[in-house]
């Protein structure tokens, strides 16, 4: 069932069977010639099928309906290719536009991850298993480049672009000042936090991440609309909680290290996670994955502070005290 949280402006939940995020919180605006449509899905038939259950619920023609992906991962844009169609517009951020047009597939990735201590025996099955590859869309749509400052105009409402990078480089929100509602897309979460990751060396993505949480501290805010879970009202208490849980992360990165060098991989082992298992070696195969991601992203954030440094021995990424 659709619920209008605001003048025709609704949220449809997705189901995305078998990951830890449950749903995906895709939002519609309805306006007189033209619709919008905010983030898609997995490419998978329990996706689609419950889109179109909303969909026809709205009575919605999707040839009326544009869409906007607040960034690139399947769980957002996987659908777009299935519902898109001739004389709409797809809406993606340029900077997420260019890596899915110039995606090389999945292996720098694994490379990087092997050289951060991860299990190359284990590479291929946290691969196969990872819901973005398992269910992207196997064809991507044509799609608008879109930068900051950038303003969608759907039913009265007027969409401002943030540019809020961190969980991707080129993650947008929308802002609408009338109604001081902010589609934060999973740039603020409220009841789980946002993945970052690294997978290169090139990048310092929570950097980016803290950033742009400061930048958002500054917006006059009263509805928090996030791509999972429950929608939010206060974004203040919010971003100071997620400044702190990285805080405290980075505090336990470098305790990990006070004892001895380590390997991302072996850094992730040692964080503590949210995740009902007794131990590192009982976590799935993905959840490893984005747990190593996530240890990169702080040891990269306190490498280029001078905190943590690193040495490379046999095609391996040793992190250690500074
Ligand atoms: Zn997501």
């Amino acid at each position: 069932m659709p619920e209008e949280i605001a003048p025709n402006w609704f949220r449809m939940r997705i189901p995305l069977p078998d990951t830890p995020l449950k749903e995906l919180n895709s939002y519609l605006i309805t306006g007189n010639e033209r619709n919008l449509l905010i983030d898609t899905g997995l490419n998978r038939p329990e996706c689609l099928q419950a889109m179109q259950c909303e969909l026809q619920e709205l009575k919605v023609d999707l040839s009326k309906t544009d869409l906007f992906i607040t960034h690139l991962h399947a769980d957002h844009l996987g659908l777009a290719s299935r519902l898109a169609c001739t004389g709409r517009r797809v809406y993606l951020n340029s900077f997420d536009a260019d890596i899915v047009r110039n995606w090389v597939g999945f292996d720098p990735m694994l490379e990087y991850a092997q050289a951060c201590g991860f299990p190359a025996e284990q590479l291929r099955t946290a691969l196969d298993r990872h819901p973005g590859f398992k269910f992207r869309s196997e064809q991507v749509p044509e799609t608008t480049p879109l930068t900051e400052d950038a303003v969608l105009t759907c039913a009265g409402y007027h969409l401002h672009c943030l540019h809020t990078p961190g969980h991707t480089p080129g993650h947008l929100c929308l802002y609408e000042p009338g109604r001081k509602i902010l589609v934060s897309g999973d740039h603020i979460l409220g009841d789980i936090t946002p993945n970052i990751q690294c997978w290169s060396n090139e990048q310092n993505p929570l950097q980016d991440y803290l950033a742009s949480l400061d930048k958002l501290a500054g917006f006059e805010v009263e509805q928090v609309l996030p791509g999972h879970r429950e929608l939010l009202r206060d974004i203040r208490t919010r971003i100071r909680q997620l400044q702190k849980h990285h805080a405290q992360r980075l505090d336990e990165v470098l305790d990990c290290l006070a004892r001895n060098e380590a390997t991302p991989y072996q850094v992730a082992a040692a964080m503590t996670w949210d995740l009902d298992c007794d131990s590192w070696d009982d976590f799935p195969v993905t959840q490893q994955w984005f747990a190593t991601g996530e240890a990169v992203a702080h040891l990269r954030f306190l490498e280029e502070k001078g905190q943590v440094k690193r040495s490379e021995n046999d095609n391996l990424f040793f992190f250690s005290l500074a």
